[in-house]
């Protein structure tokens, strides 16, 4: 029995329950995207499975802090930094801004996540919004003595870092195996260290997004970033940090020694990750280019692609596996989730037609329990969509007559679906949908309305004929003591 929240903690590698710092308040912070490029798919999902936690959290009572950053220095993200300028980069290929790049992405990226259905975060902070932070963990990081500065860049200090803290304990790494991760990268004549990273890196004359510091003009390192903005908005100490499996190291392995490093402690009570968005296997990501972007599935605009698929049917899609578990892309599965998710609405419109009894063959009330237990076990949203499959073939059931529900129980399925479907696991009945069934629903009744007319002047041709031209059409008329319901598909 799941009766509290349970997560899966990386840092202790077990699941724990949760148990907030300082309750109701929750401090959840999750690395944003690097908004040099369109975000893919496989970045969607990342921030779909945050939504999911933040939905929950909010739906459990608590008072949700949700600090999502927009990653607008283009700094290399493969592991130690090399400073690559990727933002400057791509400017000069599209001959615009540094800036204008970030926004043009960053539009980009607000768009899928709506598209998507997710909440936004409170605060979404910029890194360039953020240099004077950035600048002052350097120099506290330097008063440490875990910094030194070599030619205008700063870096962190492994060695002497790991004479007084633990180092490598998220990721499970030790020195010996950082080594073989080692590439002869721009920088790595001046660190003292191999596994040092940049705090601060000097800007070659080239270098197009700079700040002057007191080591001259520069940039702060990516890593770093992190580590200043999620201290302004929720604390030297705070609960939950999420991001892909992937920023485990060197990424947040760098957070956790700069935090420690000014402050004696790690900055995370829990650190969560999801898994990768597959494509045959293989990660999705823009270098291995083999990425979607979210509007070519939605509008079935890729070659890979047989058709487009509605943003709820990719959420619906997502949503069917656990958020640790990788999900592989293909047509089959995107195909059935489509099938899944519209039986899935089409049950939601049919608790509105189903005819109430005075007794009841069902039980709602303990699907209602395994929801709330498999969202308390680690946020298992594939339980809680059969479960609530469960609940469709109940709702299939009384509409066919096989079962009999009371008017409370009606009123239950409609709170089930409205709590799990749509405010936790944030599945909305998409608008067209909602339009073109309202207009279904207003013909039918008129269709129903007719063969009733027809059945009471004792035409049977008539109300055969519609019966059966409805039969043609997939569309199943049930005749109950309360009157005639309908249903469509399997
Ligand atoms: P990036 O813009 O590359 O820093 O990525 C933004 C977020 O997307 C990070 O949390 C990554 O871990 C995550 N991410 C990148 N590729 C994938 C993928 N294929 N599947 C799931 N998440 C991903
Ligand atoms: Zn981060």
């Amino acid at each position: 029995m799941q009766h509290e929240l349970s997560l899966y903690n990386s840092l202790t590698r077990q699941k724990e329950v949760f148990e907030p710092l300082r309750p109701p308040f929750v401090g959840l912070y999750v690395c944003g995207p690097t908004v040099y490029n369109y975000a893919h798919l496989g970045n969607a999902r990342t921030y779909v499975t945050f939504d999911v936690l933040y939905r929950y959290l909010k739906y459990l009572g608590y008072r949700v802090r949700y600090v999502r950053n927009i990653t607008d220095v283009g700094h290399i993200t493969t592991e130690f930094d090399a400073g690559v300028d990727r933002i400057g980069e791509q400017a000069r290929l599209e001959m615009l801004e540094p800036m204008e790049i970030a926004h043009k992405y960053t539009v980009y990226f607000h768009w899928v996540l709506q598209q998507l259905n997710t909440e936004p975060p409170s605060i979404e902070p910029t890194a360039t919004g953020h240099i004077i932070e950035q600048i002052d963990m350097v120099k506290k990081i330097l008063s440490e003595g875990l910094a030194y500065e070599v030619n205008g860049s700063v870096y962190f200090d492994v060695q002497g870092y790991m004479k007084r803290f633990p180092y490598g304990e998220l990721s499970g790494r030790n020195v010996d195996e950082l080594l073989e991760h080692t590439r002869d990268l721009e920088g790595q004549e001046e660190k003292r260290f191999f596994a040092d990273f940049a705090l601060w890196k000097k800007a070659a004359p080239e270098h197009i997004m700079r700040w002057s510091s007191p080591w001259g003009d520069g940039f702060p390192g990516w890593h770093l970033e992190c580590s200043a903005m999620s201290t302004k908005y929720l604390g030297d100490r705070f609960d939950i940090h999420g991001g892909g499996m992937d920023l485990k190291f060197p990424h947040h392995e760098s957070e956790i020694a700069q935090n420690t490093a000014c402050c004696g402690h790690g900055p995370v009570k829990y650190w969560l990750h999801g898994n990768m968005l597959t494509v045959n296997g293989q990660k999705m990501s823009k270098s291995l280019g083999n990425s979607f972007l979210p509007h070519e599935l939605f509008e079935g605009s890729h070659e890979l692609l047989d058709q487009g698929y509605a943003p709820m049917v990719v959420r619906f899609f997502m949503l069917q596996a656990h958020y640790r578990s990788t999900l592989d892309f293909s047509n089959e599965a995107l195909q059935a989730a489509e099938k899944g998710y519209r039986r899935m609405m089409n049950a939601i419109q049919q608790i509105e037609r189903l005819p109430p009894s005075k007794d009841s063959t069902v039980d709602v009330a303990s699907i209602r329990e395994a929801c709330r237990q498999s969202m308390n076990d680690d946020l298992n949203t594939p339980m809680v969509v059969a479960h609530l499959f469960d609940a469709v073939r109940l709702v299939n059931g009384c509409a066919e007559g096989l079962q009999r529900i009371t008017q409370d129980q009606i009123k239950e399925l409609r709170h089930l679906f409205h709590d799990y479907a749509s405010v936790v696991l944030g599945l909305r009945m998409e608008e067209s949908e909602g339009a073109d069934r309202s207009v279904t629903d207003q013909l039918m009744s008129l269709v129903l309305e007719l063969r009733a007319e027809a059945r009471s002047k004792k035409d049977f041709a008539t109300s055969d004929k519609i019966r059966d031209s409805l039969a043609a059409m997939n569309i199943q008329v049930k005749d109950t003591k309360e009157g005639a319901s309908w249903t469509h598909g399997n």
